[in-house]
Formats: structure tokens, C-alpha cells, sequence
């Protein structure tokens, strides 16, 4: 009959810890990920942008090289600075003549007017153009090791390609390589070459300075960094606290629901339940500690009639007046819990079997002196009692029924009285009260 040891509590909080830890990392997670996806496509779309800006680059210069070859060239007057093209001349092209106002003109052919307006462009905004082919006529047109990767790769696949340069300078390029195809102007210088119209037979390649993107980057990484960890501050500060209120919540739900397991309806003392569990901390205690334990067990008197005749609800009343009558007589640290239907168990620490009858008799006399409920004619009752002293290595079943056995002996000898537990002496003066004799 060892009342079960209450550690729900702890098993509760064990939980709420676990559930709360995983609303964390869920949050932590969800939040990381959320701003390491809006770091990537910031990341994607600045390069994007880097891409159309090379790609609007290049179509400058294509556009600018087709004027040029729709014009079959240019002839721009020669000046300090601005010099005949060689290679025209070794391909045998008349690349210079003189006018009649006796100015030099010299031809700008499109190779060499886009080369002009991509220095023009790299001394205005940094972006250098590289016309490379993998069999150049100019050697400033050969490539570097990446861009106749790019050319070789053209053979199969004319789509641009791209990349991320760290120059020995330190400097940091985005290149960007986009097929030039031979076109019918072309072949004129390139006949050497034996260059078919449609084929490719180089590439512009472009580079974009990206310090001031990876700059931007590098602030915006900072940026979400911070938001990143408000936003993990913040979701973890609302989930903690709204844990640990639900948590508060449930334990005293928890703490209702475990008092009223163990708190009788009727009389509000303890159920039986509630008072086995408090006996059986008692014995224990009394087991560690020199302290006496005692036990008293009160039965209604002929109950059955008063239900028979007055019925339910005035017996009802009855039991509400008897559990006042005890609580009115009992001390602060006695514990007191209707044991039975009628049956009531006051359990007393550290007192004697003398005092726990002496106070077995008070509760008889308050009972059998009251009116226990005010009907007419008034309804009278009585109460006998059993009262037994904890012995060492007993039982919780043993004491009860040690002091059930002395109730028995009370109801056999005219009921309204009080016994004690057979073989005890009869009680005198305990050290917590007196017997009436
Ligand atoms: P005794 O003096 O030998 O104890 O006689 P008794 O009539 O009190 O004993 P018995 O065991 O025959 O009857 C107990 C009665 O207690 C029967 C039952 O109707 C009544 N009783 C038990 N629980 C309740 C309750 O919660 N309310 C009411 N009104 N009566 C109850
Ligand atoms: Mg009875
Ligand atoms: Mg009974």
C-alpha cells in the first residue's frame, strides 16, 4: 500500500528543457539558413549585374568594330600620338595617304579602332579589353592561360564564359569572355590566316575591376551577420520566455491536477490516497528518527441509519461536520484524511499513543455534543475510534490495521467510545497531551 514517490515535476521540466532546446535550434537554423540565402542570392545578383555589364561592354565594342567595317574602315587625320597601323601595311593594305590639302590620313581599321576606344574605356572606368585569338597576328593579342581555355572551349561551345581572377598585382577581376566570329571585313587582313567567314577566331575578353562589389559584399555579409544575430537574439529571448510561462502554467495545472488526485471532494482533507502516502512518509521518518507515531482511526456511528432516514445530502453534512470537528481539534503538523466512506484517519507525528487517545476523545465529545445538522428533529451523531502507536519495522498496513482492530473493539463495546491497540499498555499522560480516563 506504499504510496507512489511524486517526481513528475522533474521529468516535466526535463521535458520543457528538451522542448525549449529544440525550439532554439530550430529557430537558430531556420534564421542561419534565412540569412545565408539572402547573403547568396545578394552574392548572385551582384554578380549578375557584373555579367550584363561585361556583356554591354563587349556589345559596345562589337557594335563599334561593325560601324568601322561598314565603312570598310576610317580615315582619321594623323597626329602626334596617332600612329599608322603596321600590320595593315605588312598585309600590303594602304593604311596612309595624304590629301590635297596636303593633310596625312591614316586608316583606322576596326581591329584597332575597338582596341583604341577599349583603352579610352579602361583609362575612364577600369574595365580592360583583351582581344585575344589563339593564333594572333598581334602578339599583345595572345591569351593568358584561362582566356585559351575559354578559346579553346568556344570550338565546342560559343557560349561566354566567366570567372573570378586574383592578379599577382593583388587585384581582384572579373573576366568575362565572349566569341568573336569572322565576319567578311575580317577576312581582309586575316586572309593569311585563312580565316573563314563564321568561324571564331578569337574572343574579347573583358575585365571588371570587383573590389568595390567584394567591398559592398563584405558589408553586407556584416550587415546581415548582425541582423542574423538580433533576429537569433531575439527569437531565442520569445522562446524562452514563452517556455518557461507555458512551463509555469503546466506545473501548476500539474500541481491541481496532483492535489485534487489526492484531496477528497467532499470533506476537502485527504483522500485515502493522499492519506496513505503521508503515513507511509510518516513511518518512514519515525523509522529514522527516536520520534513516536500514532494513528487514529474514526468510524461514524450506525452512519447507514442517518443516510436511511434523513437521507444522502443530511449525510453528506453529517461527514462535512465530523471532518470540521477533527480539523478544529488536530495540531498544525497532524495530518488528517477520510480514509473510507465514513471512516476518518488522523495520523500524529512525534506523539505518543496517550496524546493521540486524548485527542480521539476530544474529537468524540465535540461530535457527540454538536448538533451535526441543524434539521428537526436536529440530526445527532457519534463517532468511535481506534487508536494504535507506530512500532518499529511495522507496516503501513499493520498500524492501520492495528488501530482498525481497536475500532472493532470500540463499535463490540457500545460504539461512542475510544480504544487503543491491544497489547500497549493502557495510555496515561502522553508527552503531547493528556488521557482522560
Ligand atoms: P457502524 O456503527 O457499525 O459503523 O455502522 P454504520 O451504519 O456506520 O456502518 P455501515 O458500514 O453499515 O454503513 C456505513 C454507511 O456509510 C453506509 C453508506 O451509505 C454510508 N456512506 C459512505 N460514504 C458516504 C458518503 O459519502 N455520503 C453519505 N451520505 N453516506 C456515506
Ligand atoms: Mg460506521
Ligand atoms: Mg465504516
Amino acid at each position: 500500500m506504499a504510496a507512489e514517490p511524486i517526481q513528475k515535476a522533474n521529468r516535466d521540466d526535463g521535458g520543457f528543457r528538451m522542448f525549449t532546446i529544440q525550439l532554439i535550434v530550430l529557430a537558430v537554423l531556420f534564421t542561419t539558413a534565412t540569412y545565408a540565402a539572402i547573403y547568396l542570392r545578394t552574392r548572385a545578383l551582384l554578380y549578375e549585374s557584373l555579367r550584363i555589364q561585361a556583356e554591354n561592354h563587349f556589345e559596345l565594342v562589337v557594335t563599334a568594330r561593325a560601324w568601322n567595317a561598314d565603312h570598310n574602315g576610317v580615315w582619321v587625320k594623323k597626329t602626334p600620338g596617332v600612329e599608322t597601323n603596321p600590320y595593315l601595311e605588312e598585309l600590303g593594305i594602304v593604311a596612309e595617304i595624304e590629301t590635297t590639302a596636303g593633310e596625312t590620313l591614316t586608316l583606322r581599321n576596326p581591329a584597332i579602332m575597338a582596341s583604341e576606344i577599349s583603352e579610352r574605356l579602361e583609362s575612364r572606368m577600369g574595365v580592360t579589353y583583351h582581344l585575344v585569338a589563339l593564333d594572333p597576328v598581334n602578339p599583345e593579342n595572345l591569351p593568358t592561360e584561362w582566356e585559351r581555355e575559354g578559346l579553346v572551349r568556344f570550338a565546342e561551345d560559343p557560349s561566354p564564359v566567366h570567372t573570378i581572377e586574383s592578379l599577382p598585382s593583388g587585384r581582384r577581376v572579373y573576366r568575362y569572355m565572349e566569341p568573336l566570329v569572322v565576319e567578311s571585313d575580317c577576312v581582309i587582313c586575316h586572309a593569311a590566316q585563312d580565316y573563314r567567314i563564321g568561324q571564331i577566331a578569337g574572343a574579347t575578353s573583358i575585365g571588371i575591376p570587383v573590389a568595390d562589389i567584394e567591398r559592398q559584399l563584405a558589408a553586407n555579409a556584416l550587415t546581415l551577420l548582425l541582423l542574423g544575430g538580433l533576429s537569433i537574439a531575439a527569437a531565442v529571448s520569445s522562446i524562452g520566455w514563452m517556455t518557461s510561462r507555458l512551463g509555469q502554467r503546466t506545473r501548476q495545472a500539474n500541481e491541481l491536477l496532483e492535489r485534487a488526485a489526492i484531496t477528497d471532494e467532499l470533506t476537502g482533507l485527504l483522500n485515502r490516497r493522499g492519506t496513505l502516502q503521508r503515513l507511509d512518509e510518516e513511518i518512514a521518518r519515525f523509522e529514522r528518527s527516536d520520534e513516536p507515531l500514532s494513528v487514529v482511526m474514526l468510524d461514524l456511528d450506525l452512519f447507514k441509519a442517518v443516510n436511511d432516514t434523513h437521507g444522502h445530502a443530511v449525510g453528506d453534512s453529517a461527514l462535512r461536520h465530523v471532518a470540521d470537528a477533527i480539523r478544529a481539534e488536530v495540531r498544525a503538523y497532524d495530518v488528517v484524511g477520510r480514509f473510507g466512506g465514513e471512516e476518518f484517519l488522523i495520523i500524529t507525528p512525534y506523539t505518543e499513543i496517550g496524546a493521540a487517545v486524548a485527542l480521539a476523545e476530544r474529537v468524540r465529545e465535540r461530535v457527540s455534543a454538536e448538533t451535526v445538522v441543524p434539521i428537526s428533529p436536529p440530526v445527532m451523531i457519534t463517532v468511535s475510534g481506534g487508536v494504535a502507536q507506530a512500532r518499529n519495522g511495522e507496516s503501513v498496513d499493520q498500524l492501520v490495521a492495528r488501530a482498525d482492530f481497536a475500532l472493532y473493539k470500540a463499535k463490540e463495546t457500545g460504539r461512542d467510545r475510544i480504544e487503543w491497540s491491544p497489547g500497549a499498555p493502557r495510555p496515561s499522560a502522553g508527552r503531547n497531551g493528556d488521557v482522560d480516563s
